[in-house]
This record gives C-alpha cells, structure tokens and sequence, in this order.
C-alpha cells in the first residue's frame, strides 16, 4: 500500500473549483460570492462612525443616524 501524491492533490484543485471564492484575510474559501461577503465582514472591524451620546460604532452613517434617534427620540417620519 503506498499513498498517492497525485490523489491529495486532485482533491485540492476539485475544492478550489467548488469553492471558489476566497477570503483575503484568512484561507476560507466559500461556493457562494454572498457567503464570502458575510465571512469577510467577521473579519472587518472597520466602525468609523461614532455615537457621540454611548460610544458605541458603526459601519455606516445611515447606520449611525437610526441609531442616534434612539436617543434623541426624534422620530423621522412624522
Ligand atoms: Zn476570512
Ligand atoms: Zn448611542
């Protein structure tokens, strides 16, 4: 019995082909360009809008406002 290189390497080239979306921050690799996207924002710790009334931070400045009515207690449609 001997183990073949040759197999081991099909099967990688076989996963890349089912996979072939790959994360540029780790080694994960995903078949759908949407499950790359979620995986990809695990990664990102990028928040730079900042709630001035707790601190906390978001992604985006829609994100942000949304939030900052609920401190406000501004309601937007009225
Ligand atoms: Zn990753
Ligand atoms: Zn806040």
């Amino acid at each position: 019995m001997h183990v073949c290189p040759q197999k081991s390497r099909q099967v990688r080239i076989h996963l890349s082909l089912l996979r072939p979306y790959q994360c540029g921050h780790c080694s994960q690799s995903f078949s759908q360009p949407s499950d790359l996207r979620n995986h990809v924002v695990t990664h990102s710790s990028d928040r730079p809008f900042k709630c001035g009334y707790c601190g906390r931070a978001f992604a985006g400045a829609t994100t942000l406002n949304n939030h900052i009515r609920t401190h406000t207690g501004e309601k937007p449609f009225k």
